[in-house]
């Protein structure tokens, strides 16, 4: 099984892509609504198809992506049928199963930060997904969204605590820089439930945290009881192309676009002299500016007009594009794979 644990800063949130190497289907747990971009790039680059968004629990903090990814990618939203959420495709249950190619993940009822807080095990039982259930060496906040220590106690240790030593657990959040964690370690070392601690002990520390309301609340869980739809319409935004950015956060532009639309923008080649005269020639009126004198001739190119930078195989100019936006050029793109690529297919070169 393909996993990748990506991170929102701003939030703290660990998202899981999770994928069946073999059929590319895939589930996404708890996308973030601002990282949309990143995730759609990482699956579109990965070749994979994405079956589900899992929420494993209204989120207070931030909001989700799940509903974005539907409209995108065309994704079934899965949330707890506790939870109450409208807008939701599959309302899953304790035990539930749900399928991606050869993968599955089961859906096990762990309440007690929100009252449906749920977790998601592998089939194998290797690694689980446990949202805010269980954080490392913490747990989730019990003082709303029907939050409940004595109920958080039992499912972390009815649950969780119960599955192999060292399946690994993959949490919600971290605010320190830590990743994973494992079944042993937090039995052992979870300051709050592992060790000795009881459900009174437990009860005891959560009812006295002191802790602030998150700053997002009254915004995230209105919003995410509606799976992260947005209240209006999101605005159009216009754009002078079909320019996707990639995981790597480039903005990138496909040949056939161009060659189509080869008078909507001023194309930049970032080659030397000798190679944009060279074998593999270049596109009808482009600019040639090499690499090593690109910051120094800012001042030449134009900031009204938009920009598609191009060398020999898109490495350059993929860098070039990057120093563009960072100069405050509004509308730059590289063109995906380079000269080569053009050429290869079949588009024409002075
Ligand atoms: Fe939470």
């Amino acid at each position: 099984m393909l996993l990748r644990q990506l991170f929102d800063p701003r939030s703290s949130t660990y998202t899981y892509l999770l994928a069946d190497e073999g059929t590319r289907d895939a589930v996404l747990i708890d996308p973030v609504f601002e990282q949309l971009g990143r995730d759609v790039a990482l699956i579109r680059e990965l070749g994979l198809t994405l079956r589900y968004t899992i929420d494993t629990h209204v989120h207070a903090d931030h909001v989700t992506a799940a509903w974005l990814c539907k409209q995108e990618l065309g994704s079934q939203i899965v949330v707890s049928a506790q939870a109450g959420a409208e807008g939701v495709d599959v309302p899953v249950h304790h035990g539930d199963v749900l399928r991606f190619g050869a993968c599955a993940l089961e859906a096990r009822a762990t309440p007690g930060h929100t009252d449906g807080c749920t977790s998601y095990v592998t089939a194998d039982h290797r690694a689980v997904f446990t949202g805010d259930a269980l954080l490392i060496r913490a747990a989730g906040r019990t003082d709303f969204q029907h939050g409940d220590a004595r109920t958080l106690y039992r499912s972390v240790h009815g649950q969780l605590f119960t599955l192999p030593a060292d399946c690994t657990i993959y949490p919600g959040h971290d605010y320190q820089g830590r990743t994973v964690t494992s079944v042993a370690e937090e039995r052992e070392h979870n300051p709050r439930l592992g060790g000795e601690r009881s459900e009174d002990d437990f009860v005891g520390t959560m009812d006295n945290l002191g802790l602030a309301h998150p700053k997002l609340l009254a915004v995230a869980l209105p919003a995410n009881l509606r799976c992260g739809r947005p209240e209006h319409p999101l605005p159009e935004v216009a754009r002078w192309a079909p320019v996707m950015r990639s995981y790597a956060g480039v903005p990138q532009l496909e040949p056939e676009w161009l060659d189509e639309h080869r008078d909507a923008a001023l194309v930049l080649d970032v080659r030397e002299p000798h190679e944009f005269n060279g074998e593999l020639g270049h596109i009808r009126d482009a600019r040639l500016i090499p690499m090593g004198d690109l910051r120094a001739q800012l001042d030449a190119l134009p900031r009204d007009r938009p920009i598609v930078v191009v060398c020999r195989s898109g490495g350059r100019s993929a860098q070039a594009s990057l120093i563009l936006e960072g100069a405050g050029f509004p509308e730059v793109a590289n063109l995906a794979g380079g000269m080569i690529r053009w050429r290869s297919l079949g588009l024409p070169v002075a």
